[in-house]
């Protein structure tokens, strides 16, 4: 079964980007995913092909409009997958958020520019707003390709070691440990002699050491509250919580 995916943009050239290249772009050559997109100015209404218009209320900048992107949004074969609109003013993602989607048939994602698109268009189909983080980006499509990017690398057969994934960051509730290769010194650093030692045990024991130090500095929310006893693995913390 593939991964199906779906993009409205006014820039489908912005596609694939970076979703050709390595992995991604083999495993779609291989025909593990699937990309298609959709220029929201073909479903312009009128003789000047607008798909933008003033913001009622006044204001700056434009507001896409909802008649053109309903349009678009209709046209596309649903298949049961989530469509979801990239906005600043979404739910942050997360890799559990991800790693669910990776999981179903695939994904429509409506690509923004301007100040965004008309409330009406939102309120009226089934969208998700989906934020990558607190910044704002003149336009959906890098978002987009991130988001796909994410969800194709979990796709079964993407990514070699599978276990590679099993201990990344967010997967354990964790930061990753820090990583090293040769040479065995670079400029006076020398790699941390527990890696070097061929003890499995002691090496597992200080990734997760590191892991847990890395989340403590720099990513203090994701580690269980103080006090909450939810067990070793952070990650319980989210058990059972609606997404
Ligand atoms: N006026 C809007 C920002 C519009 S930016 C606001 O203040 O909320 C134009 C488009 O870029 C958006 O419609 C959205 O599709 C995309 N975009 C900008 N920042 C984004 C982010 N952090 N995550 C996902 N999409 C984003």
């Amino acid at each position: 079964m593939s991964f199906n995916t779906t993009i409205l943009t006014l820039f489908p050239d912005a596609f694939p980007g970076v979703l050709d290249l390595s992995v991604i772009g083999r495993a779609r050559a291989q025909g593990l995913w699937s990309l298609e997109t959709l220029n929201i100015r073909d479903f312009a209404l009128d003789k000047h092909a607008s798909v933008d218009d003033t913001p009622a209320g006044g204001g700056a900048g434009m507001v896409m409009r909802a008649d053109v992107l309903a349009g678009a949004i209709d046209s596309v074969e649903r298949g049961g997958r989530p469509l979801l609109y990239m906005s600043p003013r979404g739910k942050p993602l997360t890799q559990a958020r991800i790693r669910q989607w990776s999981q179903g048939p695939g994904l429509i994602v409506l690509c923004g520019r301007f100040e965004g698109v008309d409330q009406r268009l939102l309120d009226s189909r089934d969208i998700e707003e989906v934020s990558i983080g607190d910044f704002v980006l003149a336009g959906g499509e890098i978002a987009a390709q991130g988001l796909i990017e994410a969800c194709v690398r979990l796709l079964p057969d993407v990514l070699g070691a599978s276990s590679s994934v099993a201990e990344e960051s967010f997967e354990g509730g964790l930061l990753e440990y820090p990583h090293y290769t040769r040479p065995r010194e670079f400029e006076g650093r020398s790699i941390p002699d527990v890696l070097l030692s061929g003890d499995h045990a002691k090496i597992k024991a200080w990734r997760r050491q590191k892991a847990l130090e890395l989340t403590r500095t720099r990513r203090p929310d994701l580690l269980p509250l103080k006090g909450d006893q939810a067990g070793s693995n952070p990650a319980d913390k989210n058990k059972g919580k609606p997404q």
